[in-house]
Parts: C-alpha cells; structure tokens; sequence
C-alpha cells in the first residue's frame, strides 16, 4: 500500500501545505473539508450526489453509530462503507465528545442531536450510561471506543479523549489532558494486539483554553507514533479570537509529515487562517446544518435566508456563481417555495449547495498554496 500522507508542496508563506491522505477507499487531496455524516448519512444527500459534488471525505460519529444501530450490526453488516454504500474514505470520532458533553450535564445534555441517554458512572477508565432507545448499558472507555471503531470500519479512527467543557478551570483542564495523554497510550496499545490493516489513528491534542496546556498537549501527542493527529476541544463554547488562539499556540508543534485534523470547525471565514497554521482536514456541521434551515452561501463567502419573503419572486438562480447541480436548474423562488413548504427537496438542494460551496473553497485554497499565495 502506498504511503498514507504525502506531502507535495509547502507554502513558503505560512505552514500550509498541500498533500494527499491515501486509504483503502480513495484519495483526499489536502487542505480538505470533510463532510459530516453522523449517523453514517450526510443529511438528505444520496452517496451518488455526494460524489457529484466533489466530497472528497465524510465523518461519521462513533457514539451516535454506537446507540443505533449498534456498532455489531455494522460489523455484521460488512462495516460502514458497505452498510451505507459511502464509498469514500471516512473518518470517525472517539465517542469522547458527546460522552463527556452528557457527563457534564446529564439533565440537558449538550449532544449533537437528539438523544438524551442518562450516565450511569463517570470514572478514569470511562463513561457508562443507558440508552434511551433501549436501556442498554453502553461503556466508553479508550479501549471499547477503538473497539467500536474497529466495528464501524472508517478509514481514520480517534483516540479516546475527554473533550473539556469550556469553560474549565486551569486544574481541572490539566487533569483531563493528562487522563487524555493516558488514554492515547491505551489507544495506541489496542492498535498495536488489535491491527487494523486500512484503519489509522490519531492522537488528540486537548488542553482547553490554556497556552501552556495547549503546548504540552501538542508536545506528547505529535511525539506519539501515531499516523495522524487531532486538534479537539476547540468550538464549544469559547470565542473565535480563543479558537483560533489555541491552534496557533500548537501549529509549531504539529508534525511536518503527518496529516492533522481540526475537529469541529470549518466556518467558511476561518478555513484559510487554520489553514495557514497547518491544518489539513476540517470537519464541520455548519454547511449542511445551516442548509437545511434555509441558510443557503452566496459567493462563497456571505449568506442569505431563502425563507424570507423577499425571495418569493426571485427569479435569479440560488447563487449566480456557482456551478453545482441546485443552482445551474433552480431558482432563488423555487427554493424559498420548498422550505415554505417544508418540501424535503429543499433541504436536498441547500445541502447539495453548501457542501460544494465548500469544496470549491477548498480548490481555491489549494490552488493558492500551489503559487504560494498563502
Ligand atoms: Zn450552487
């Protein structure tokens, strides 16, 4: 198999690069926006219109997958790529964020989507809690996560991380880094009796809003053998300015021949700063997520509210520069129509228009770090 990341040319401006992730289920060509599929579906796409659009990779969520169907039913099921014919690469999460979000809050718990299931034990080894789909008692602990992960199949695999609430105190921040470094260890160890030939893990940067925590973090992880690393812990809750701050503090840390993950962000207005401290792959939820409440990108850079009346009678298409499938046949009218409406093709061609909104930024960004532009 060939090499899993290649880097072909660095920017002699910044720290970006251009590179390419090689997995068993294709090419990600990097700086990349990766899609996001929690359940193992973007969101009222077909696989075959994600490949239309250009989506290069998607995400999926280990805790939700876990909850249902159930990552034995996916193993069952000849794993992710064929249960959910995505056959592009995938990338899966540790669990770790929507686990440690419930143990903070279990009465309002802050996840992803709807579920609400109660924790049982919180403890250095992991989370417990009951499913509220079936009260089933389901474990996280560094090695169950690798272990559902195995199951599901996706190509990049996280380690295990306690993802700190924000915002967290200096002491309490410090410990969840270090129950994280630990983790990481227990990770790599179920890799190393457990291989996986087309999986690759990445270690997780955490550290919360602290410079010095940041640093030490970025300093354990990236000295870890592991093919990939993570930025995680980043957008819950702090400032952009605290955002971008806490990957600037690690972008001189970040390993040179190693791809890295900025989980969690990719607002269109952050990717080329992320992108020039290093980043090589984002994952985000805003494009589809903002799609199908009508929040549709314009000029790959500003957004409109198709609901709004003003749109009734708009003739013009939905983005006058834009190539894709939703804006060569449909108009701003038809749109605003649909999500009137709530027509479910609404909220297929606001989330075909994002997401290739983004992919073509994507292109843009490449092509510039090419001509060392940025
Ligand atoms: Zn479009």
């Amino acid at each position: 198999m060939s090499k899993f990341f290649s880097v072909s040319h660095n920017s002699k401006k910044s720290k970006a690069r251009l590179g390419k992730i090689t997995t068993a289920h294709g090419v990600i060509n990097t700086p990349s926006f990766v899609a996001v599929g929690t359940k193992g579906t973007v969101k009222a796409l077909t696989p075959s219109i994600l490949e239309d659009i250009g989506t290069q990779v998607a995400f999926v969520n280990t805790y939700h997958l876990v909850t249902h169907p159930g990552s034995d039913v996916i193993r069952e099921a000849g794993r992710i790529h064929k249960y959910s014919r995505l056959d592009i690469p995938l990338m899966s999460d540790s669990g770790g964020f929507q686990v440690f979000s419930l143990a903070q809050n279990t009465r309002k718990a802050r996840v992803r989507a709807d579920e609400e299931p109660l924790v049982v034990k919180i403890s250095e080894d992991g989370v417990k809690f009951r499913s509220t789909y079936d009260g089933r008692l389901i474990e996280f602990t560094p090695e169950k996560s690798m272990e559902y992960q195995t199951d599901i199949g996706a190509d990049i695999n996280m380690a295990f991380d306690e993802c700190t609430y924000y915002p967290a105190t200096h002491e309490y921040a410090q410990k969840a880094m270090d129950r994280t470094h630990k983790w990481l260890e227990r990770c790599i160890k179920y890799r190393k009796d457990n291989p996986s030939a087309h999986q690759f893990l990445y270690g997780v940067i955490q550290g919360a809003t602290f410079e010095d925590l940041r640093k030490q973090s970025a300093e354990f992880v990236v000295s870890r053998d592991t093919p990939g690393v993570a930025i995680g812990g980043v957008s819950v809750g702090e400032t952009k300015k605290e955002m971008r701050e806490q990957v600037k503090w690690v972008s001189d840390y970040l390993p040179k021949d190693r791809p890295v993950h900025l989980l969690g962000v990719g607002q269109l207005d952050d990717i080329v700063d992320l992108v020039k401290y290093g980043i090589d792959t984002f994952d985000c939820v805003e494009p589809t997520r903002l799609a199908r409440m009508g929040t549709i990108y314009q000029d790959g850079s500003k957004e409109i509210d198709i609901n709004k009346a003003i749109y009734k009678k708009d003739l013009t298409p939905v983005d006058q520069n834009c190539d894709c499938y939703t804006c060569k046949n449909f108009t701003k009218s038809y749109l605003h129509h649909l999500f009137k409406q709530r027509e479910i093709l609404g909220y297929t061609l606001a989330t075909i228009h994002n997401l290739r909104t983004m992919e073509k930024l994507f292109v843009k960004i490449r092509k510039m770090i090419k001509e060392d532009a940025i």
